[in-house]
């Protein structure tokens, strides 16, 4: 759970020199990257030792990726640097099912934000079952 929300620490870094670096590396498959050797290193310093750690950090980093690259946004820049290091672009997808996210603390932002949050749990929350499932099944 950790690494899936981990690339949203970037909001932080405002407070450090006061300039936006959300859905920037952070938000990257290189990063996702970066999560799974993170991983692989602390699995390799655990009581039992197993390339899961690595694989579970790393695919949480990306599914975090891929859900905000399917997301509506609204805020410039748009979109994220998916491909960092590889491409400074940032991608968006054309078909985003996904509400933005406000980032004030308004009632109306709130309200707007739970229901964005609401809809990915009606989308999402099948799929994880279905998933579950097959994982519980092999
Ligand atoms: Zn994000």
């Amino acid at each position: 759970v950790g690494a899936s929300v981990a690339p949203d620490a970037d909001l932080l870094l405002r407070f450090v020199d006061g300039r936006n670096h959300h859905q920037g590396p952070m938000h990257s498959l290189g990063f996702a990257a970066l999560a799974a050797l993170a991983g692989a290193l602390a699995g390799r310093f655990a009581a039992s030792p197993s390339p899961a750690l690595a694989l579970r950090a790393g695919l949480s980093w990306a599914s975090h990726v891929a859900l905000d690259w399917l997301g509506k946004d609204t805020h410039p820049p748009i979109g994220l640097m998916a491909l960092w290091p590889v491409s400074h672009a940032w991608w968006k997808s054309a078909w985003t099912p996904f509400l933005d996210v406000g980032r004030a603390l308004d009632a109306a932002t709130l309200t707007h934000d739970m229901i964005a949050a609401a809809w990915e749990v009606t989308v999402l929350l099948p799929i994880l079952i279905a998933c579950s499932w097959r994982f519980r099944e092999a």
